[in-house]
């Protein structure tokens, strides 16, 4: 059998390999980190690059089982944040040199949404005099929508596949046409067309997922050229379909270590993407965004959401920051990243190099 000390001196990974690494423990998982923090020192150095998340609406046509915003959810309240809500927390990033602006919201198609995001691309601009990065994670539109919104000013988008397998895709998805694999994968090649930088990801520790289906994950990654990648511990949520299969989800710690693992092997995949440190690793355990960090993530997406908004959007169960406002989220995000031996790239805008080479 191949060890993992022949794997990683491998100039590129198949499916056995990376199930061989996702598997490791002891010496060899250090092997692997120690390999992707060589990677990542070289490729991407240790500045961390922020942009200031914003959730601007709850609002979602969607059912994804195991999303705790889904259509079906009536015990939320939605609210959409108004444009001079927005505009203040555009103004909190810049004028604290975040460098990047991400939107998120839930999954809507409609002329005024269109709009509503196009305006707030507009708002970016002017309030940033043109330095602010803008990533947008607003779901499936249509190519006109995704370029319109390219010729606002958005530079990169964010959709994840959730799970490259098919199958597990419709264990997490009601099977329709509001749902369908094949679009959400059209979708993506389609933000590439318009010249996005694009990230995709998944959810890690699904019930019914395999390792199996984690190294094809990485794969589909690697097979598409991605620009950036956003993934993170799947997290029950009481109100969703999925949530009845809660004893089949991993332990919390064996999601974190699949995550970690999972971000240091893609780092040493595609070295030069941008991989974000997501808010549900720091969910399952303190200080699980540094984790992320040093295993090879290099952004980080403080929210600058207004308190008043955070606990309306719960995506899942004990999401951490909902009592905060941005600048608390500010300065617990500083310490975190001193703490994982790294360094904030202010006022940059922290461009994928994937997409810029
Ligand atoms: N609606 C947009 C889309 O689908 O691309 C973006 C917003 S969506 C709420 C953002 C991400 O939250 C999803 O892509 C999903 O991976 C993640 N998410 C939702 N529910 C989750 C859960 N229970 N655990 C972990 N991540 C979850």
């Amino acid at each position: 059998m191949t060890t993992v000390y022949q794997i990683l001196s491998e100039e590129r990974f198949d499916k056995e390999s990376i199930v061989t690494l996702l598997k490791s423990e002891g010496n060899d998982k250090e092997l692997l980190f120690v390999k992707a923090a060589e990677v990542k020192h070289e490729y991407i150095g240790n500045m961390v690059h922020l942009r200031g998340l914003i959730e601007l609406t709850n609002q979602c046509s969607k059912n994804c089982f195991y999303c705790g915003i889904g259509a079906s959810n009536k015990k939320l309240q939605r609210f959409m944040i108004s444009l001079p809500e927005v505009e203040e927390a555009i103004q909190f990033s810049y004028n604290n040199n975040y460098g990047s602006i991400v939107i998120q919201t839930g999954e809507i198609q409609s002329e005024s949404f269109t709009q509503a995001i196009e305006d707030i691309l507009f708002s970016i601009t002017k309030i940033g005099n043109g330095k602010l990065g803008v990533t947008l994670s607003c779901g499936e539109q249509s190519i006109r929508t995704y370029r319109r919104w390219k010729a606002a000013g958005a530079h990169r988008y964010l959709l994840r596949i959730e799970s490259s397998n098919k199958e597990l895709y419709y264990k997490l998805h009601p099977n329709n046409k509001k749902h369908n694999y094949d679009i959400r994968l059209e979708a993506l090649k389609n933000l590439q067309k318009c010249g996005y930088q694009t990230g995709t990801g998944v959810m890690i520790g699904l019930p019914f997922q395999t390792i199996e289906n984690l190294a094809d994950d990485l794969l589909f990654m690697r097979d598409l050229n991605i620009d950036m990648c956003g993934m993170g511990p799947y997290i029950e949520h009481v109100d969703t379909e999925l949530y009845k299969y809660k004893d089949l989800v991993p332990t919390k710690e064996a999601r974190v270590d699949l995550s970690l693992k999972m971000i240091a092997i893609l780092r040493i995949m595609m070295k030069d993407i941008n991989i974000a440190a997501t808010t549900a690793m720091q969910t399952l355990v303190d200080g699980g965004r540094e984790m992320a960090l040093v295993a090879g993530a290099n952004i980080l997406m403080p929210n600058t959401t207004p308190g008043l908004y955070r606990e309306q959007y719960a995506l899942y169960n004990d999401k951490p920051g909902i009592n905060e406002e941005a600048e608390d989220s500010k300065q617990s995000i500083e310490k975190l990243i001193y703490r994982a031996g790294c360094v904030i790239a202010y006022g940059e805008m922290g461009n994928s190099r994937h997409f810029l080479l």
